[in-house]
């Protein structure tokens, strides 16, 4: 009889007794918004953004009430204006461009590698081509370019890079802290990131301007001087009258579930590098799949896993996932025709009216993706693997030595 699993890949570890018992505080004094204080008392949120600078080594911190809503106003602290072109990564999730696109700014799409990372050489080109300054830089599912490359290549091109942390909260290259690298570094503590409240998302700067523009767009009235991990209030005296209002704060009930949940970043990514390393031997040499290869210096987290299914026809990798559901195992296609559940593709996002990227149409019509939650247990991840061994060898020896040889072209995506 064939192996089956029957753990959830959406289970998420529950929120410490710390963050709890720190959350139940707060519902007890009721002072949940973050400018409602008590004589002498400092805000859970102040006290979360000053403990997230010092994990990521930032001058500046500011807490927000999505990682969406913090890259929206990390692009306007940069000043994007309507119209203007803003680079991206091709493979990322809908909340990347839907942030450019809140600004009523343009989407440029870049071309993804088949290790999952932006392709410089597309980004250079699409920089000349669009003359943006701006790139919007997705860590997508944790995979890292080559970071000096990548800043070496904007400072040459005049860009700024504001980087999509989701999946690299707690991760590194070369021993940076991933959001260290650029003028702005944007994180997500959405319930299926690396820390838990419900929805949430902070940024975080070396750049006092920057900052307290991002303070000021935040809705901090006239209290910005309320902050900790914020620039003196000379900076904000000369921004205070220009800069408006786009309420998304982050609250003290989040801040206080959050605090807690710093400390264990560390071994977290550990945790995960456990997981995501028993997948990776699991899949080892399974003829038909190519593995994403990690660089020594990338030091990653794991929190989920991709493989590619070069040259597979969707009729087969549809089949491939299918048959996975069957025996438990919850595969996500980025090649899929129509948009489902959390995952979708640029082609889908019509409002940016994406131009279409032959390279990215190839590599995500084969690339295969899911969740490592927490709750798993290397034994898991061990039957996981082996099922989907069995089912993609099953698939590949079904099909015509063409399927399994190099990657072959496929349609566009619609
Ligand atoms: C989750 C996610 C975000 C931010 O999402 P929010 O739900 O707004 O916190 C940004 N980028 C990527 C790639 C994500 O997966």
């Amino acid at each position: 009889m064939s192996e089956r699993f029957g753990g959830s890949f959406t289970q998420q570890e529950p929120i410490p007794e710390a963050g709890i018992e720190a959350a139940m505080a707060v519902l007890r004094h009721g002072r949940l918004h973050r400018y409602n204080t008590a004589p002498g008392e400092v805000a859970e949120t102040v006290l979360l953004e000053e403990e997230f600078a010092a994990y990521v080594g930032a001058r500046y911190c500011l807490g927000l009430a999505s990682g969406g809503a913090a890259m929206a106003c990390a692009l306007r602290a940069l000043q994007v204006q309507p119209g203007d072109p803003v680079l991206s990564n091709a493979f990322t999730l809908a909340p990347v461009p839907g942030a450019i696109a809140s600004l009523g700014a343009r989407p440029v799409f870049v071309e993804v590698t088949e290790d999952l990372t932006i392709d410089l050489a597309h980004l250079e080109a699409q920089a000349m081509a669009s003359g943006a300054k701006v790139l919007l830089l997705s860590h997508m599912r944790g995979h890292v370019c080559d970071m000096e490359a990548l800043v070496t290549l904007c400072d040459r091109l005049g860009v700024r890079v504001v980087e999509d942390c989701a999946h690299t909260m707690g991760a590194a290259w070369k021993g940076v802290p991933s959001g260290r690298h650029g003028a702005i570094g944007c994180y997500s503590t959405q319930t299926y990131k690396h820390m838990n409240s419900g929805e949430g998302g902070f940024l975080v700067t070396d750049d006092a301007e920057l900052a307290a523009r991002a303070i000021l767009l935040s809705g901090s009235y006239m209290l910005y001087a309320r902050h900790r991990a914020a620039p003196g209030p000379e900076v904000f005296e000369a921004l205070k009258l220009d800069v408006p209002n786009v309420s998304s704060r982050m609250d003290n009930l989040r801040a206080a579930i959050l605090r807690p949940q710093i400390a264990m970043l560390d071994d977290r990514r550990a945790r995960w590098r456990v997981l995501y390393q028993a997948m990776e031997a699991g899949l080892a040499g399974v003829p038909g799949l190519r593995l994403i290869p990690r660089p020594q210096v990338e030091d990653y987290v794991g929190s989920s896993f991709q493989f590619l299914l070069p040259g597979w026809d969707g009729a087969r990798v549809a089949a491939l996932v299918a048959a996975a559901a069957a025996r438990g195992v919850e595969l996500k296609w980025f090649g899929a025709a129509d948009p489902l559940g959390f995952t979708s593709r640029y082609a889908h996002w019509r409002y940016a009216a994406p131009e279409a990227l032959p390279q990215t149409d190839r590599i995500l019509a084969g690339l295969i993706d899911m969740r490592l939650p927490l709750t798993f247990t290397p034994e898991d991840v061990a039957l996981i693997a082996r099922i989907l061994a069995d089912e993609v060898t099953k698939a590949t020896k079904a099909g015509t030595p063409a399927q399994v040889a190099a990657p072959v072209a496929v349609p566009a995506a619609d």
